[in-house]
């Protein structure tokens, strides 16, 4: 089968989030779309959201699609930071037969010859761009040079959603708004918790 594979840290899962899911699932005709809800990501701070909730918000979010799951396979903190090279070895040797793409936003792309081990993840999979409101697009729509073997990266055109985890953090600390900006399940999850409230120790 034809596999998506998005990884995040989902803190929290936003509107951005499931258009870029759904707009690379069109292109590509993917048979299924994980969610891998990163517990420990690398290049980014770990006083994060407890990754229980950032995957009920992530399984809230994506309930009733029926090509949209949530994978735990970076949900485990204690066996991080997780790289990706790592995470798509795993599922490629568990799925042999499958041909695995790997979705990412354009800042991520911007990062990308940063990680570790970028060319494998990108003879493991193919890679998926989505355009991001900030990102350049002459940068959003090229392909870092990785070396021989990597496959050719996809580009993904979707109307420029200016919505972002670390905005919402925000505004749910200001006191504001957010919905339309998170499904509304989500939006009442983050109420019901008391999630980035300012202050608040999750
Ligand atoms: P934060 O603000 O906490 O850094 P984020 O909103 O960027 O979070 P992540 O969970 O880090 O969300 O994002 C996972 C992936 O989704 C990344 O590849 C990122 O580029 C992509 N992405 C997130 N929001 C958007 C968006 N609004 N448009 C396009 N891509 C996005």
């Amino acid at each position: 089968m034809r596999l998506g594979l998005f990884g995040g840290t989902f803190d929290p899962i936003h509107l951005g989030h499931l258009i870029l899911a759904e707009a690379c699932r069109e292109a590509c005709a993917l048979d299924r779309l994980w969610f891998i809800v990163t517990a420990t990501p690398p290049h980014k701070p770990t006083d994060r959201t407890p990754v229980a909730h950032r995957l009920e918000m992530a399984r809230i979010a994506t309930a009733g699609h029926p090509a949209f799951e949530i994978s735990e396979i970076e949900a485990d903190a204690a066996s991080g930071p997780h790289y990706s090279y790592r995470t798509l070895e795993r599922i490629a040797g568990e799925r042999p037969g499958d041909e695995l793409y790997f979705l990412i936003g354009a800042d991520s792309l911007a990062d990308l010859p940063h990680w570790r081990e970028p060319a494998r993840v990108a003879r493991l999979a193919t890679i998926v761009v989505v355009n991001r409101p900030g990102i350049d697009r002459a940068v959003a729509c090229t392909a870092p040079d990785l070396g021989p073997g990597v496959r050719p990266f996809r580009f993904v055109e979707i109307p420029p959603i200016g919505i972002s985890s670390t905005e919402l953090r925000a505004r749910v600390a200001a006191g504001r708004s957010i919905r339309y900006q998170v499904p509304r399940g989500v939006e009442a999850y983050i109420a019901e918790h008391g999630l980035y409230r300012a202050g608040a120790g999750v």
